[in-house]
């Protein structure tokens, strides 16, 4: 799937197509929402470290919401940091607190109530509502423990047989035209964007197994990398003679979405911080 591709066709909706109308671009972005859940949230203190906001999941993901969430647990992590320095102790048992103190708090009790939330639909709609439902309203006395659930069972699923090719590619099915007033191709979004990167850096999209790109993935999962990236980072480019693919990483239109990272179906690649101050200028908040 193309994510971006598919927004521009939401923008077309003629529903959609009216409330934009006159409107403009103001600027563009994109991030990977961790819907992981109640139950991925991982241990939240080491000894001199504390883990906020997206970074350790806290992310409500039946409302796709996290920024009262994140802002809450920075503000917990600064009371059991300043308790820390008072005490001049940051230790695991000092640091715990913080945990603590998260699952007491409200934005704890809100993602209990919906930990369930993505693991209700795994056998469907109509049960996963119904289940969903029951959890979010009795607050888990019906279901009180983790559904089964197995991982990223929608999205991730292979090409049906040898050498078929994924959703198409924005330039294979030329059905989308970009006006750039409500429609836009990625490389004028990430414009919008205002990503900046040094050029003559190491590039931080690293790529484990790059014979895997060539060989297995294209026909395992038509190597998703070059639709899902919403900044055109990954094209696959093909010798005019030999006809042999090359995978060419435009690493400077990083919007640091880290979807590569998490969706990469063998996970062969790995986001690094590129060089400080590379990246998105969001200046939106
Ligand atoms: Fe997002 Fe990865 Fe593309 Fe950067 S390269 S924009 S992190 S998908």
């Amino acid at each position: 799937l193309d994510p971006h591709r598919e927004f521009q066709k939401f923008k077309l909706h003629p529903y959609v197509a009216n409330l934009l109308r006159d409107g403009k671009i103001v600027q563009y972005g994109a991030k990977t929402a961790p819907v992981g859940g109640y139950f991925s949230i991982p241990k939240l203190y080491c000894k001199g470290g504390l883990i906020i906001g997206d970074a350790a999941n806290l992310f409500v993901s039946q409302k796709i919401k996290g920024i009262h969430v994140a802002m809450k647990s920075g503000m917990l992590a600064a009371e059991a940091a300043m308790d820390a320095l008072i005490r001049d102790d940051y230790s695991e048992s000092s640091l715990s607190k913080y945990q603590k103190s998260i699952f007491q708090d409200k934005i704890g009790k809100e993602l209990y109530r919906s930990r369930n939330f993505h693991q209700a639909f795994q056998k469907g709609q109509w049960s996963g509502m119904i289940k969903a439902a029951f959890q979010y309203l009795l607050g888990g006395r019906i279901i009180r423990n983790r559904l089964p659930s197995e991982p990223d069972f929608v999205h991730m699923r292979m090409l049906a047989g040898p050498n078929r090719v994924g959703s198409p590619t924005v330039e294979q099915s030329g059905d989308i035209i970009y006006d750039g007033e409500r429609t836009f191709n990625k490389d004028a979004d990430v414009y919008y964007s205002g990503t900046i990167h040094e050029e003559r850096q190491p590039p931080h999209l690293k790529i484990t197994d790059i014979d895997l790109c060539y060989d297995r993935c294209p026909n395992e999962y038509g190597n998703p990398c070059i639709r899902f990236c919403p900044a055109n980072v990954y094209e696959m480019e093909f010798d005019e003679k030999t006809g042999k693919p090359s995978l060419k990483i435009n690493f400077t239109n990083c919007l640091h979405c880290k979807t590569c990272d998490i969706k990469d179906p063998y996970g062969n690649i790995t986001w690094i911080p590129p060089e400080g101050g590379g990246g998105p200028k969001y200046t939106i908040v």
